[in-house]
Order: C-alpha cells, then structure tokens, then sequence
C-alpha cells in the first residue's frame, strides 16, 4: 500500500467553524480542551495518538444523487435549487439540491438563521448522511453537510470518528490528533530483529493507517480489528501490561525474604493425613516449596476448581515457616471462611503440637489484646483471621508466610497493609494467594503476569460429580419432598436464599421468612439460619451444629458461598438461581459433592429469564468445569468485572480482546522478559508510551 502522510487528508475543515462557534479565547479553549480529553483519558500527545477511531466515513468520492441507494450513508455534492421554510407540521428548514443526474432534499428541523442565509439559492453544497425516501423524494435528515467557497479536492484517507464526550467535536478531536500524529515521537519501541522476528508492522506506519485509513483498506480487517495495524497496536498494548508486571516482578525477585528449609512437620503432616496428596498437589507443592527455599519473596498464586484441595497444600507451606522457626498467618475476606480456615488448621496443626491463633473483628478487645500479644512475642507461631489481622496493634515477630485466601476481594490497600506487617529487618515475607474460583488462562496471563501460578488442574478421586436440576419455582412441594427424602436417609441439605442485591435488609428479611417457611414445611427435621448479620458466635455456633449433623437443613444467604466444608451435606437448592452470577453459582455448588453420596444441587428458578440469566443457567447446567466456567463468565462479564477489587489497582486493556487475542498475549509474554534483559532503554520506553504514571498502580 503506498504511503501518504497522514497529515494531507486534514486541510480541509470538515464543520464550518465548529471551533470558532464556542466563542472561547484561546487560552481558555485550550484550557476547556485540556479538562475534555482528561474526560477521555488523554494526558499527553502519545495519548492522543492512540486515542483511535470507533469507525470511519468515506468521504473520498462523491456519489451522484441518482444513484443514492436507500439506507446507505453517501456523499453528495449538489447546488441549492430551492431553500424554503415549511411548516408540515412543524417548522422546519427544507433544502432543495441538483446535481447532473438528478435532485434531493435535506431536511432540518433545528435551525439557524444564518443556516439559511448559507444555504441560499446556488450555493454549492457537499452532504454526507443517509440518503431515505421522503415526502417528495430521497432526502437526507440532519445531514453533516459544508458549503464550498470553490474548488475543494476530495480527502484522500476516509474519515475517523472517534470516541467522544459532550462538548468536544469530532471536528476539534481530529484536529489535535492530526497535530499529535505530526509531531509526537513515534519512533518504534521494539528493536528491529525482535520485530521482523515476530511479524509485525510497524508502530508508526500503524497508527497513521489507523487514524486515516485509505479507501481501498481493507474494511473487515478495520472492523475486526485484524489487520496488521491492528494486530500492532494490540500488541503493543499487551507488551506494555507484560513488561509493567515483569518489571515488578523482576524488582521484587531481588528483594530479600527468609529462606524456608524442610523440617519435621511437614513430613509429619503428610503422614498423619487420612489420605494422599493427589498429583497435582504435589506438584503445587513442590513449586511453593522450591520458592519458600530461596531467599526472595515468594509472590504465587495458587489455582484450583472448588474442592481441589488448596488448603492442604497451604497448610503445608504454613508449616514449612514454622519448622524453620518462624511465624505464618493465614487470611481469609469473611469470618466464615476465616474460621473454616482456623478449624482445619487448629486440627492438623494442634495434632503436631503447633499452637493457632485465631483473630477477627468481631473478637473481645481483651481477648484479641492477649492474642496479640502471644503474635508479637512469637509464642504463636500461626495466626488465622479475617482482615483485622492486619489492623492496628497486631504486629508479627518473624512473619515469613502469609497465606491470603481468595485474594481478589482483597484490595490494594489490603494488598500494601500486609507488606508492611510482615518486613522484618528489611526481609519480606513470602505470600501465597489462593483463589476459590479458577480464573481463566488468558487472564491470569495477562493481569496476574506478575505473579507466579501454580494450578490444581485434578479433584481428589472418590467424588461423585454433582447433578444439576433446573426446576421452575412453582415446582417448590416436589423440591420439600426431596429434601425431606435425602434427610431421612441421614443426610444434609443447604436452602441458599436469593440473592437481593438492590437490598442487604430486604436480603436478610427474605432468609429469616424463608427459614420460618421451611421450618414449618419440614416439621421434624431440624432447620438452622445462617447470615451475614448473625453475630459471630452464633454463626459459628449454627455452622458447628450443622458440620457435627445436629442441624439437617442450613438456611443461608450467599455468606456460604466460599470454603464452608460439610461433606455429609448432599443436596443444595438455590432459590432465585437466575439472579446469581456464574461464579457464584459454580461457588456454591461447589459446597456439595465432597463426600460419597451422589449429590444434586436444583436451581430454582422464575420467569421471565433474560437472556444473560438464560446463558448463565445453561452454562451451570452443562458443566461443572470450573476453568470452562470462568472463560464463559469472562465472555459474558468482561475483564473488568471479573477482576473484581484487583481491577481497582490495574489499568484495563482498552484495544486487545482477550478472547480472540491469546496468540499476542502469548507472544508479548514470551517477548517482555527479553526486552527488559536485553534493551532495558526500549522496555521503559515502551512503557511510558503505553503505560503512562498508571504504571505505578501495580506495585501492590
Ligand atoms: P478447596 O480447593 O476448594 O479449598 P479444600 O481444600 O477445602 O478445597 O478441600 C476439599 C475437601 O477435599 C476437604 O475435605 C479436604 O480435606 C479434601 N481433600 C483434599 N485433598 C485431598 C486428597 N488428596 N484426597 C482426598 N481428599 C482430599
Ligand atoms: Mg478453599
């Protein structure tokens, strides 16, 4: 394709003084402007360059008003014949245009006084719009349209029309990026041999091809955004994150940690366990076992579908930091999860004589002052709680691990709190980040490229998979039925309550009926309540009646979502199922099937479904694979959303998909070490274009 540049196609103006009608000083405009693009996210001339077009115009020839097919946007160029005000029935200003091969209309229903002394009988005019049938034949509404004061050459590159925000024109955006694209640096950032190697076009040439594509470009290579300007600034974009994150990396690889050395315990756990550690367990193990022996901070995140036993192995790295004399804790977002946590570890930990500490908010002042103290004096060598371990007043004497449990509703600020508990004597101390809910390979490879990640990819055998029933709510007498049925027979069930997102009290009103509703349908067995509101001790106390079998049906909001293990418990009926997210509902399914029984878990639910509840269920339904859950649960939520609270740290990508763009992931990964050893000056270059100060985000 030859080259023009790009700067040619921005003479002519394409809205008569669109700028001059804010009637702004210049200064004060620039100033206006400055706010406007900061709206955009535009700080600076690089960031105007990649600010790129939604879509394009061809405003590159003129079609003659005869051959104007219905529907389609085309540009005319024609002479006033007639410019009249009609009045059928609103006022409105009708405008008559000729050209050889026949006439038109534009037609507006706002407008200027001065509109209409424009467009006075012979101007030459050239429109671009929808041409559609009216009244008296084809006319275009509203058109954008120019008055020629004489001979103007047609643009040579189509039109871009960018995303925008009120008060700022396409005519005003165009204008600026036309002046960033010819005098930004945009010199490339990738050493020539690494960018032949890898096929790609250059940077440049790219975004100049973007903002002003010629008419003969390839329009679904545009639109898909697959051509090879695209496919650059895609990578580009991906190479940016990749090396942001690997130079955090990188730099936290050099900080130092204490070096974790095998002792008595672990080995003493592993004996003393009912059952032996699946392949996959020893394979995450021996990963964090090599990384607790060296002596710079493990940062490991440790993956594995619902069940797949994450807090054994967790257990055992606790368990390497105390027999090498030193303090780990465990940290969980909810104080059920946290005591599940504390219950488990208290077990297997209190079997070997290590003492376990438990924390939370809702403890006695006094109570958590004296475990606080025992912390700090080092005569506890393990500390399990929700977030209050890292509150005020509690400080470690050797932390060496901490364990977070479902990592991502933790959020940056906890992420930095934990940092700053654990240096002792400039070492940091080593974290293993657990997460509940398998997160999808290209985005732990993109967002998550700053951690290294381990995966449980099997379930402990024995498990009987669950079945999943979907059942429309006014069948809710057969679901009683069955749960009376599978409790005469010993065995337990959850009743999950819907999900009330508009309303924590209305939740916790709909729980408390639904318990008393289903006390009195299931009279006989004995129906206990769970909720986020209960107060600590009687949480634990219902949590405990059910775990030892004393309560038979659990009435829950979604508080047990995450970790609760009962494996006596066989059937689960979530009532409103269509109101819950895939993750979630995968969650709590996940509560069941864990011990021998067959389970099955109903999804109640009512219509009308919409189409994202209807995907959503379907989904539920098909599978039980939560790594196939959680790539449809990106498809339908996005990166955003899916992210949760880590979102609030990262800079989200904006061009490259991470559901059609996995072969450039891979490929700015494999690429972003060799530019940070090899041209440190052209990584932190590309990072700056890429990146900007949002670089900084990530250090948590
Ligand atoms: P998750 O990965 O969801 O946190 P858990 O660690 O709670 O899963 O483990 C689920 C259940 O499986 C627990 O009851 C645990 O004791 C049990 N378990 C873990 N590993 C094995 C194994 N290798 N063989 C049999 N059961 C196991
Ligand atoms: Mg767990």
């Amino acid at each position: 394709m030859p080259k023009r540049p790009a700067t040619r196609t921005t003479a002519a103006p394409r809205t008569a003084g669109a700028a001059a009608q804010t009637g702004l000083e210049a200064p004060a405009r620039a100033r206006n402007d400055a706010s406007l693009l900061a709206k955009l996210g535009i700080g600076s001339k690089l960031d105007l360059v990649l600010h790129l077009p939604l879509r394009y115009e061809d405003e590159t020839s003129l079609t003659p008003i005869a051959q104007a097919g219905e529907g389609a946007a085309v540009q005319i160029e024609g002479e006033v014949v007639a410019c009249d005000v009609a009045y059928r029935p609103r006022r409105q200003l009708v405008v008559k245009l000729a050209d050889a091969t026949g006439v038109c209309f534009m037609r507006f229903l706002n407008f200027y006084p001065s509109q209409q002394k424009a467009l006075a009988h012979g101007a030459r005019v050239r429109a671009f719009g929808e041409m559609r049938p009216g009244f008296f034949g084809g006319e275009m509404v509203h058109p954008r349209y120019r008055v020629l004061r004489g001979p103007e050459p047609l643009p040579e590159a189509l039109t871009p029309v960018y995303p925008t925000t009120a008060g700022l024109s396409q005519h005003a955006l165009r204008r600026m990026i036309d002046e960033a694209l010819a005098s930004a640096d945009l010199s490339d950032t990738l050493p020539e041999e690494m960018r032949a190697r890898l096929g790609l076009a250059g940077f440049a040439e790219s975004v100049r091809l973007l903002h002003h594509p010629e008419p003969d470009t390839d329009a679904g290579g545009l639109r898909g955004r697959t051509n090879p300007a695209w496919r650059r600034i895609k990578f580009d974009e991906l190479l940016g994150q990749q090396l942001s994150m690997r130079a955090h990396y990188r730099a936290r690889s050099r900080e130092a940690a204490p070096s974790l050395a095998p002792g008595a315990l672990t080995a003493a756990l592993r004996a003393q366990l009912p059952f032996r550690l699946t392949r996959a367990q020893e394979r995450a193990w021996q990963e964090i076992e090599r990384d607790l022996g060296r002596a710079h901070p493990m940062h490991r995140l440790l993956q594995g579908d619902v069940g797949s036993g994450k807090t054994v192995v967790a257990a055992l790295a606790v368990l390497r930091a105390v027999e090498s004399g030193r303090q780990a804790a465990v940290m969980a977002p909810t104080e059920i999860l946290a005591e599940q946590h504390y219950r488990k570890f208290s077990q297997w930990l209190g079997a070997l004589g290590v003492r376990v500490a438990w924390l939370t908010g809702s403890q006695k002042k006094a109570e958590r002052r004296k475990t606080a103290a025992e912390i700090a004096a080092g005569a506890i060598p393990v500390a399990i709680g929700t977030h209050a371990l890292f509150q005020e007043g509690i400080g470690f004497r050797d932390l060496a691990l901490a364990v977070v449990d479902e990592q991502h509703r933790f959020g940056v600020r906890q992420r930095l709190a934990l940092r700053e508990k654990g240096e002792t004597g400039g070492a940091l101390p080593h974290q293993l980040m657990m997460s509940a809910t398998p997160i999808p390979r290209t985005l732990s490879m993109s967002y998550y490229a700053d951690l290294d990640v381990s995966v449980i990819d099997e379930l402990p055998p024995g498990r009987t998979p669950v079945v999943t029933k979907l059942v429309a709510d006014a069948r809710r007498d057969e679901v009683i039925g069955r749960i009376r049925a599978e409790c005469t027979e010993g065995r337990q069930a959850y009743w999950v309550c819907p999900l009330i997102e508009e309303s924590e009290a209305l939740e916790l009103k709909t729980a408390i009926e639904t318990h008393a509703r289903l006390s009195a349908e299931l009279a006989g067995l004995s129906v206990g309540l769970v909720h986020g509101r209960l107060p600590a001790a009687e949480k634990a106390a219902v949590m405990d009646a059910f775990a030892a079998g004393r309560v038979q049906v659990l009435v829950a909001t979604t508080v047990i979502e995450v970790g609760v293990d009962v494996p006596n418990a066989s059937l689960m009926v979530i009532e409103h199922a269509e109101r819950f997210g895939l993750a979630q509902l995968h969650q709590l399914r996940g509560r069941i099937g864990r011990g021998v029984a067959e389970s099955v878990c109903i999804l109640l639910y009512q219509r009308p479904l919409s189409d994202g509840a209807r995907r959503r269920l379907q989904i539920i339904y098909e599978t039980t694979d939560g790594f196939r859950i959680a790539h449809e649960d990106l498809m339908l939520r996005g990166p955003g959303e899916v992210l949760g609270a880590r979102q609030s740290g990262v800079p989200l990508l904006r061009f490259a998909d991470l559901a059609t763009d996995e072969p450039l992931l891979r490929a700015a990964r494999a690429v972003a070490d060799e530019l940070l050893e090899r041209d440190p000056s052209a990584a932190a270059r590309h990072m700056q274009r890429w990146m900007g100060g949002r670089a900084d985000l990530l250090k948590a």
